[in-house]
């Protein structure tokens, strides 16, 4: 079989494939494997499934699992709740770990080769249609490749999806800069690195967290950017970054500086679709569900899908050990497109909580304030196994309107919310 695109996505699911004995060729664009940014978050969700692999030891090794997760206001800095991380890990059996991206890849990169995934660089994937027993890819070389099935993982401007869908990615009009900070700097001293911490503000926020055994700070700092709303080509410039954090406290300021500003990452995500295979073709990762990243569940739903997928392969063998694909892309596609709605629909409204601003910002930190640490009602949903069916998807939380929350004199002191 063939996966297309050698990222966090593609690389889980030629694993999980392997894994079930299944011959992969994996064909990624770039020259090289790699991955570009900084820290990525991984919750139980995901860890749950790299302990499953038998990778967790080494991420945990590679990466940091932080105390606590806090948010603060990026305002006035003040706490406005936290999740106890070591008693989280206890609820849901695996930690939540931060890890560097590149380490993430390279973990997922050499598990992949120690399972003997054929893994070809420079294939660029043009186009995809189905054969009469399997499906086949054409590259810009001209060249082509046939298999059984294609996984098609080629993140965010998919050429696959154009076979299930016209759509464009949608433009948030927020752009993030990242920055890795070394331990030695004075920065790093100010920051607790045994926390996950994001400071929520108007229009903006800032992300920070240990790495790599606390060696290095990562930063991330997320802004509207009024370019965008312009309508102006050249959006999310570094001016941008220092104007957008200029009501912000001076923790939040202090940290600009240490942001690269070579380079930043527009924010886009798509709307959800419910159809992710197209006979022998499936869609999986960003691909199918790119989202905004405020629940920090784009690269976990991608690791996810590849593992259920895994997991429908063992399920779905003939007597003579044939996969019945049908029946095992059928499952895939019952269960993966309805979670995924869920996550980027839940991940577009988080991100407009974090960013109010004015009476709206003042509901929401009484709201936080008022919840109490061990309360899992909102990740109960998100951190359980991973539902291999429908019937297995847990729950959606109840959301709790700001409206309920009457800004007044008892609210202010925290006597109610
Ligand atoms: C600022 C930010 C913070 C984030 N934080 C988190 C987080 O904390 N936790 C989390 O889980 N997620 C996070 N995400 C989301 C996460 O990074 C992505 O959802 C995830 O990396 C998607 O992986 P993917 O393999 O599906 O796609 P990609 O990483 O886009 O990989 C696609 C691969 O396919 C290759 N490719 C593309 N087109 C072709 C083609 N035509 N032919 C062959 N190969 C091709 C590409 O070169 C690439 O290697 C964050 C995202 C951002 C922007």
């Amino acid at each position: 079989m063939i996966v297309v695109g050698g990222g966090i996505g593609g690389l889980g699911a030629a694993f999980s494939l392997t894994r079930q004995g299944l011959a992969v060729r994996l064909l990624e664009s770039a020259p090289a494997f790699g991955e570009v940014g900084a820290g990525i978050q991984l919750a139980p969700n995901c860890t749950r499934i790299l302990d499953d692999y038998g990778l967790l030891d080494e991420a945990r090794s590679l990466g940091v699992v932080p105390d606590a997760m806090v948010m603060r206001d990026a305002v006035d800095g003040d706490e406005l709740t936290r999740i106890d991380l070591r008693d989280l890990e206890k609820r849901y059996g695996y930690p939540y770990l931060v890890i560097h991206r590149s380490d993430l890849h390279g973990l997922l990169l050499r598990a992949c080769e120690r399972a003997g995934v054929e893994l070809v660089n420079d294939a660029q994937v043009t186009s995809y249609e189905n054969t009469a027993d399997g499906a086949r890819v054409t590259l810009a070389s001209g060249g082509t490749h046939e298999a059984g099935i294609v996984i098609a993982a080629d993140g965010l401007h998919s050429v696959a999806r154009r076979l299930f869908v016209d759509d464009r990615p949608v433009s948030s009009a927020y752009v993030a800069y990242r920055g890795t900070v070394p331990a030695e700097q004075p920065r790093v001293r100010s920051v607790d690195l045994s926390e996950v911490v994001v400071y929520v503000g108007p229009r903006c926020h800032f992300v920070h967290y240990g790495l790599r055994g606390g060696e290095l700070l990562n930063q991330v700092a997320v802004f509207e950017s009024p370019k965008a709303l312009a309508g102006q080509e050249d959006w999310g410039t570094p001016d941008e970054l220092d104007a957008a954090f200029a009501q912000t406290c001076d923790f939040v300021r202090d940290g600009l500086p240490y942001m690269w500003r070579d380079k930043w990452w527009r924010m886009f995500d798509r709307a959800p679709i419910m159809n992710w295979v197209h006979g022998r073709i499936a869609l999986l990762g960003d691909a199918a569900h790119p989202p905004l990243q405020y629940i920090a569940q784009g690269a976990i739903m991608a690791i996810e899908d590849g593992w259920v997928l895994g997991e429908h392969v063992a399920r779905n063998r003939t007597a003579d050990g044939a996969v019945d694909w049908s029946a095992a892309l059928a499952a895939y596609e019952a269960v993966r497109p309805e979670h995924c709605r869920r996550v980027l629909t839940t991940s577009r409204r988080w991100g407009e909580l974090w960013h109010l601003d004015g009476l709206a910002r003042e509901q929401r930190n009484a709201l936080l304030r008022a919840r109490d640490t061990y309360d899992y009602s909102f990740t109960d949903w998100l951190y359980g196994p991973t539902a291999l069916t429908p019937d297995q998807e847990p729950e959606m939380f109840t959301p709790i309107p700001l409206s309920s929350v009457a800004i007044g004199e008892e609210v202010l002191t925290g006597d109610a919310a």
